[in-house]
């Protein structure tokens, strides 16, 4: 039989990247030709994309091959997307929870008003709305695309359309998710006509098995800064679970308010860290204890990070939650200290929190958005690093995780085969459609 073609088209964040570059390297060791396509940008930030048979590379301008700058026009990559795509391009592959999606989903078919009658009391953190399926949630655990007052609202008629791509012709759809089943065992598989189907974590493999660490089987990584790797050393000389690491993604610009607080909140627990501030997050002077910040840590603007979650020195995670930085932790058994910044976020730390029990959640909704004292950022990094009942539950917790996600993903675990069945139902049935969401 000649094998299927994939055709799988990333956008040139990181969030989108790492995970389709997983996916494009499964998909071709199990036998399908994969094209990956990205911008010329991506591509050249890309260290050593994989050779792995069936998987080739290929780019497109998107205008901007030497990087976008903040307030460069994104539509265009989507029109051009779709031009290239078109009939080819057949749907799309998400990295959310599958919590986060339902919460789409129903927000779109039939809950827009329960939802909005939480998102809409700004500071009130005691009311809760309850969808099928999911746990109690209140304002701050609901992505914050849905409060219409907040910054982020113009994405919501982006997802309404995806959905409505989704329900069209009333044929199922399938979203590959990055997920695996385990891990969200209680909400639906399929809502509707849309099929979630977990295919994650998308993270190396090698990453996730300790013994195979220093494998020379290497994965693609997709970064998009190159250097610091000085970093490794440090962590090298360090003990074990000792090391608080800090990012916040790609895409969360934090304001100075917010550094003073996490400058300060590190600063008080005494234990050494290492944080990722990027270029585009404002001028390193505005850190205002720069010298007793670099006496006690590193700061670099970019690392490997999956390489990091996995070294022995790390012992905790103080993250915005983005779903792939969530998952990465889980896959490496790291607790969280979660700082959630805006959109699925704010639901990622919600169940990392009440219903993983892997981490604690640092954050307050006020006028001003989400802001945290330094007292409250070192209470919680206490918390999850100095031991304790819960402190010592949630690293169980995580590292329990850690386990169940290996298993889902090795071959054989439910992600591997849930990747093969929909390659071979995308073989058989040619109503078959799939989506990207990201
Ligand atoms: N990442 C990284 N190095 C860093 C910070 C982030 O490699 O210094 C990667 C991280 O491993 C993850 C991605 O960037 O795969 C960020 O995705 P996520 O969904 O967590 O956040 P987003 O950037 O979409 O807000």
């Amino acid at each position: 039989m000649v094998p299927p073609h994939f055709l799988l088209i990333a956008l040139p964040n990181r969030g989108a990247m790492n995970p389709a570059l997983q996916l494009a390297e499964h998909l071709a060791r199990i036998g399908s030709h994969v094209t990956f396509l990205t911008t010329v940008f991506a591509h050249r930030c890309m260290v050593d994309p994989v050779c792995v048979e069936g998987l080739t590379f290929t780019t497109f301008s998107d205008g901007y091959d030497d990087g976008r700058k903040p307030g460069d026009d994104t539509e265009r990559f989507q029109a051009e997307m779709k031009r290239r795509g078109s009939e080819a391009l057949r749907g799309l592959i998400d990295s959310s929870s599958r919590q986060s999606l339902s919460i789409y989903y129903y927000y779109f078919n039939g809950y827009e008003d329960v939802i909005k009658n939480v998102t809409s009391q700004s500071c009130d953190t005691t009311s809760l709305i309850q969808l099928p399926d999911l746990p109690p949630l209140a304002n701050r655990d609901v992505p914050s695309f849905f409060n219409l007052e907040n910054k982020q609202a113009f994405v919501l008629p982006k997802l309404q359309s995806q959905f409505e791509q989704l329900n069209e012709g009333g044929n199922p759809t399938v979203v590959l998710v990055n997920t695996f089943d385990v891990l969200e065992l209680e909400v639906l598989r399929v809502i509707g006509t849309v099929k979630l189907v977990g295919i994650g974590a998308l993270v190396p493999l090698h990453f996730l098995d300790a013994q195979n660490h220093n494998s020379s089987d290497k994965s693609s990584r997709g970064d998009i800064f190159r250097g610091s790797e000085d970093y490794v050393q440090w962590c090298d000389s360090k003990e074990e679970a000792s090391v608080i690491y800090v990012a916040f993604g790609s895409i969360a610009t934090l304001s100075k308010e917010q550094k003073r607080g996490m400058a300060c909140g590190l600063l008080e627990t005494g234990r050494a860290f290492l944080w990722v501030i990027r270029e585009s997050d404002g001028d390193d002077d505005e850190l205002i204890f720069k010298e007793e910040l670099d006496k006690k840590g590193v700061i670099v603007p970019w690392c490997s990070q999956i390489e990091l979650l996995s070294h022995r020195s790390i012992g905790c995670f103080f993250t915005h939650c983005g779903w792939n930085s969530t998952l990465e932790s889980l896959a490496c058994g790291i607790p969280m200290v979660a700082f959630p910044q805006f959109g699925d976020q704010m639901t990622n730390a919600k169940l990392v929190e009440d219903v993983w029990n892997v981490g604690v959640r640092a954050s307050e909704i006020s006028e001003e958005g989400t802001i945290v004292e330094g007292g409250e950022i070192k209470k919680c990094l206490e918390l999850v690093m100095g031991g304790g009942e819960r402190g010592d539950g949630i690293s169980r917790n995580a590292k329990k995780r850690k386990d169940l996600a290996m298993e889902a993903s090795k071959e054989g675990g439910s992600s591997d085969r849930n990747l093969k069945a929909f390659v071979e139902e995308f073989v058989k049935v040619d109503w078959i459609k799939c989506f990207m969401l990201d």
